[in-house]
């Protein structure tokens, strides 16, 4: 008899297992309780206008093409995937505009035109970086359950390269003198909800990674990815079922053996996988825990939260896809976010200009934007309900004087305002903390919530809660971890081995 998996959440951690899962011949179901698949990487659409409701940067698409492969499908037969060249803009506060690529020629011009001095060490950055990632890259591939998995060869090979004891920007500076250059390179830790000042020096890897490979978009946005997960899922036979909330996961003693629906059904099953966010599904489908009890979960460091305005417009703006504007308060927001302190509507805005590059997501002559501001998480108790508008109309304000939108406001068709308290309450994340656990390094690896339950045998964890962490090329590598460890808990060889899938 094939063995039963019920996956709790259709998010992309949870549809990424469900399709590897089925491929390999499991029962698996999922129940998700939003009223379709994606999670926070799914969409929504006002009028005639689509928008992602999350991620709409995707770097490594290769890990993407890697999960797909492993389930036995192209994952280009499901989605066309377009690299954008330039990667984004970088408006720094003096104005100054900044255009990287990922063709090294044309990311040097710029740097040349902008900041002589540092082409040479850009080169050395580049290639020392280079060095490091494929030292670093193995040892987010594997599982940490206990204390001497740090001793396994792909850590102990990257140890050296970690760098450990410094700062992502405190490492940056090391390469270059110029700070807007030392941005440029460091604000992508706003991709894990953390300051630049803050994060590990292991993220210099994710600048790398775009200057290196790139930054794709696929047509119609990255909730296509998610579609297509559930495709394949339902492909191999796998079935999700939408608007079905999980209650509880059913339990005799330790053991997971199911869930029990809010509907009152109570489904039966071999292995239990959590998709749901990490800290809210301790807190609320588990019971008894001995680990992540509420206090503990108090004292972890969640990452910050997000802002997010969603424009349908009966204009299209000759501005980038990507498009990033820093204020001169950029370091002391991010300090304020981290403290959870008030957040800022003129520090820093990220504004995606999709239809640039893509008509497939407003009608002819209009266009959608996505513009986000990171915010700290609910832990700083700020009363969205009553302060959204007012911050709405000062972001605006803010992208109207440094974006070449100045007139905006006269083609907003629609719009949606998404606060952290949505995020909480509408997609159930703890504290609204949208990039999961911080990625401080007492929260990577073993330290992280292990792929298989520390509470609960017969359960395990995919998503940005677990390890390696939040995004997606880190997710799909949570989901093939885990649907690993699933596969050699039933053959009873616990021990892991990549090659198995
Ligand atoms: C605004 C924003 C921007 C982001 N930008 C990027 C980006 O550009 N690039 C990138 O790589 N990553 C980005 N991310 C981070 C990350 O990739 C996404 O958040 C991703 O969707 C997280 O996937 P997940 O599977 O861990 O969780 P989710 O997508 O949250 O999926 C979990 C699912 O579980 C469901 N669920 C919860 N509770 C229950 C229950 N009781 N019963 C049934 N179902 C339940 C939820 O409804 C949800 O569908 C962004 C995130 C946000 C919020």
């Amino acid at each position: 008899m094939r063995k039963k998996v019920t996956i709790i959440g259709a998010g992309p951690g949870g549809l990424a297992a469900a399709m590897l899962l089925s491929y390999k011949g499991y029962d698996v179901t999922v129940y998700e309780k939003g009223n379709s698949v994606g999670g926070r990487t799914g969409r929504f659409t006002l009028d005639d206008y689509i928008f992602d409701i999350g991620p709409t940067l995707l770097i490594m698409p290769q890990y993407v093409e890697e999960l797909f492969a492993l389930s036995g499908v192209n994952l280009k037969d499901y989605v066309e995937i377009k690299m954008l060249d330039p990667l984004y803009r970088l408006r720094f506060a003096d104005g100054t505009e900044f255009f990287p690529s990922s063709n090294e020629k044309k990311t040097v011009a710029e740097i040349k035109r902008l900041f002589p001095r540092e082409v040479d060490n850009y080169l050395r950055f580049k290639q020392h970086e280079h060095y490091r990632f494929n030292r670093i890259e193995h040892c987010f591939k594997v599982a940490y359950e206990k204390m001497s998995d740090f001793l396994k060869p792909q850590f102990l090979e990257a140890l050296p390269q970690m760098d450990i004891l410094n700062t992502l920007n405190g490492r940056l500076k090391k390469y270059f003198s110029d700070e807007k250059m030392q941005l440029a390179m460091s604000f992508q830790t706003k991709y894990i909800g953390m300051s630049p000042w803050r994060a590990p020096s292991a993220y210099t890897l994710i600048s790398f990674i775009e200057h290196k490979w790139g930054i794709a978009h696929i047509t119609g946005g990255l909730n296509k990815l998610t579609l297509a997960m559930a495709k394949v899922t339902e492909g191999y036979g796998g079935k999700i079922h939408t608007s079905t909330a999980v209650r509880q996961i059913l339990r005799k003693n330790r053991k997971a053996t199911g869930v029990l629906l809010e509907n009152g059904d109570k489904v039966e099953s071999d292995y239990v996988v959590i998709n749901a966010d990490f800290a809210y599904a301790m807190s609320n489908l588990v019971g008894e825990r001995r680990k992540y009890t509420d206090t503990n979960l108090q004292k972890h460091d969640y990452s910050c939260s997000a802002f997010v305005l969603y424009l349908g417009l009966n204009k299209q703006y000759d501005m980038a896809h990507h498009n990033l504007i820093f204020g001169y308060d950029f370091k002391k927001s991010m300090d304020d976010i981290a403290m959870t302190k008030k957040p800022s509507s003129t520090a820093f805005a990220y504004i995606q200009n999709p239809s640039v590059s893509d008509s497939t997501l407003a009608p002819s002559g209009k266009s959608t934007m996505y513009i986000l501001v990171p915010v700290p998480n609910n832990k700083a108790a700020i009363d969205w309900e009553a302060i959204k508008q007012d911050f709405r109309d000062k972001v605006l304000d803010n992208i109207c004087k440094k974006a070449e939108i100045k007139d905006i406001r006269d083609h907003i068709e629609v719009e949606k305002i998404v606060t952290p308290i949505d995020w909480e309450y509408g997609f159930n994340t703890f504290k609204g903390a949208v990039f999961n656990l911080s990625h401080n390094l007492n929260q990577m690896f073993y330290f992280r919530p292990h792929n298989r339950s520390e509470e609960l045998s017969n359960c395990y964890i995919v998503g940005g809660g677990t390890h390696p962490g939040s995004g997606l090329p880190n997710i799909c590598i949570s989901s093939i971890i885990t649907s690993e460890l699933i596969i050699r808990d039933d053959l009873g060889n616990r021990s892991f081995n990549r090659k198995l899938l």
